[in-house]
């Protein structure tokens, strides 16, 4: 039988971040992660990123400091785009992509949308801007994917992750059947610095040591990159006959055949 189950490297798990607002922290925070080899989403919000005074995350340095994670946008000024037209939702969030390309040196896919919150014209507005996904603020507690890509409610805020982590490393470990499971973790890195937090710095430190214990079982990638990695296996083709399995894009993917992980790279044909 053959399954649509696994993440790149066969995994049957992936585990993705994505934090917003660039403050300073997101320094300290950058670190951390790829000191445990996880990655990330930062979303940036680019009238903060070319201001010249401030502590805050400036333009010259998103290339260096991000470097192997994902930028994607938060707008220009962060407003409430749902109380916004059209017009000027799409001008909020089409000045951010172009400043930020402009710092990051890559094409930005992705959006968090301030305060999570958006109407159908911002979904129409961030389309016609290029952007394929967005982020919301709304907790799921589960790892499942969402139906469409643009409203893509992650699993829980960091000061809540800690229960969801703990279910997610116990399917990885002792339940690996339990297929298809994201783990999605969003904040904003100046929270670790709150005193009043459930989660700091120290403990948020000991989660992700934790989940880098693991990473034979999750495969940590961006947001981008999940989105990615989900369609190209929606794109493979299959032969009547089902022994032809055809990748037409250029990412690898794995697939389940009797339970097994077998690889189907990219622009190629395996039979099975
Ligand atoms: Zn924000």
């Amino acid at each position: 039988m053959i399954k649509y189950d696994r993440y790149t490297g066969g995994k049957r798990y992936a585990a993705t971040f994505s934090y917003d607002d660039g403050g300073a922290a997101d320094r300290r925070l950058v670190e951390l992660f790829n000191k445990y080899g996880m990655k990330a989403t930062f979303n940036l919000i680019s009238s903060s990123v070319i201001k010249e005074t401030g502590d805050g995350i400036k333009a010259n340095e998103i290339k260096e400091l991000y470097n192997g994670h994902e930028i994607a946008c938060h707008t220009y000024t962060h407003p409430h785009l749902e109380k916004m037209s059209i017009k000027d939702q799409y001008d909020e969030i089409m000045r951010d992509r172009e400043i930020l390309e402009g710092a990051w040196g890559q094409i930005i896919r992705g959006l968090a949308y301030p305060f999570g919150t958006y109407n159908d014209d911002t979904l129409t507005a961030m389309r016609t801007a290029s952007l394929v996904y967005g982020r919301t603020n709304v907790a799921t507690n589960n790892f499942n994917l969402p139906q469409d890509f643009k409203i893509w409610n992650p699993t829980s805020h960091h000061n809540e992750c800690e229960p969801c982590v703990k279910r997610f490393l116990y399917n990885v470990t002792k339940a690996p059947w339990r297929a298809g499971g994201v783990l999605y973790i969003w904040g904003h890195s100046y929270e670790l610095n709150n005193a009043e937090s459930p989660v700091q710095w120290e403990k948020f430190e000991e989660i992700l040591k934790v989940l880098s214990e693991h990473n034979d079982g999750i495969w940590f990638a961006t947001n981008i990159e999940i989105y990615d990695y989900v369609n190209a296996i929606s794109a493979l083709r299959r032969s009547a006959d089902g022994k032809t399995i055809y990748n037409p894009t250029d990412i690898d993917v794995w697939i389940s055949v009797d339970d097994e992980a077998i690889e189907v790279p990219h622009a190629k044909a395996i039979t099975i």
